[in-house]
């Protein structure tokens, strides 16, 4: 007689993730969705205190989550916030490179903090986050990295640092595709259009216009017709840390509504 077969027990030690700029809109929908999915999330922002509010809020849904305050253009801030969700939760093998700032301007009267304020978020955020993160991820031999575009990196008006800032998201993304692939690490990127944030609504308020009529202004251009929802672009970040994306990599998947939004 053939022994049997032991039935498959689910992994104990639930992946860890850590969401930046996750305190609220994008982030934080992000952050909860990832818990939802069974990981453990390190909710990371500039905000502290919201921080650790969404970290609550997950755990008060059934998840395992912390917050911590930091801001991750700090390498100094960075390397002991990796750190601190390395003891806490374990080591982290999935990264969201979400954290994003705005200071549109026309290029004539972009200043050079507001230029140099966007590419620090964006890019240097990403590029330190990623780089403290991807040592856990090949001594794991897995991990999922993903970043956030946008449709904006392929030109918007009053946008040249974001717009900037958001395609090299994409050169980026791919770049960690090709070096980190061996080590069982994809790097994706997601693009959203048009999403109900804080983000959009400061635009609206900058520009004069009531959020009301901004949202429907917006949802005129884009194919199926409604305003995208944070949740939206969540979905996407979940299907790319699934192990059903572990052939995907180097991609960037637009979140718009339409082919561009
Ligand atoms: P949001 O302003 O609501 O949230 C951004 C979060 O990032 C905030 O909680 C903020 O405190 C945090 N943050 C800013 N600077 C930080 C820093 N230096 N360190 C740590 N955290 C920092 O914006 P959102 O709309 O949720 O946007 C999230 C991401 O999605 C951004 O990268 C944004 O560029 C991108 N995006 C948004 C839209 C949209 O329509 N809302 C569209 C395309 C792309």
């Amino acid at each position: 007689m053939t022994a049997a077969i032991p039935a498959l027990t689910p992994d104990p030690t639930p992946r860890v993730a850590i969401v930046t700029g996750a305190a609220r809109g994008i982030g934080a929908a992000t952050a909860r969705r990832l818990a939802a999915d069974g990981y453990a999330v390190a909710v990371v922002d500039l905000l502290e205190e919201q921080a650790v509010e969404t970290a609550e809020t997950i755990a008060a849904e059934g998840g395992r989550a912390i917050g911590i305050g930091a801001d991750v253009s700090d390498a100094a801030a960075v390397a002991a916030a990796v750190e601190r969700v390395a003891s806490e939760l374990g080591a982290p093998t999935i990264l969201v490179n979400n954290a994003g700032i705005l200071r549109d301007n026309l290029l004539f009267k972009m200043s050079e903090t507001d230029w140099d304020a966007v590419m620090d978020v964006h890019l240097r955020g990403a590029f330190l986050m990623t780089r403290a993160v991807q040592a856990h991820q090949v001594d794991a031999g897995w991990g999922r990295i993903v970043n956030l575009s946008s449709t904006s990196a392929l030109g918007n008006r009053g946008q040249a640092n974001y717009a900037a800032a958001k395609a090299g998201m994409q050169g980026f993304t791919k770049t960690l595709a090709i070096e980190l692939g061996r080590y069982g690490v994809t790097a994706n990127a997601v693009a959203p259009g048009f999403i109900e944030t804080d983000m959009t609504k400061a635009t609206a308020e900058r520009i004069g216009v009531g959020f009301d009529d901004f949202v429907a202004a917006m949802v005129k251009e884009i194919p199926v017709a409604r305003s995208g929802r944070p949740e939206d672009v969540a979905a996407a970040v979940s299907y790319f840390c699934s192990e059903d994306a572990g052939f995907v990599s180097g991609q960037v998947l637009y979140v718009a509504g339409g082919p561009r939004a």
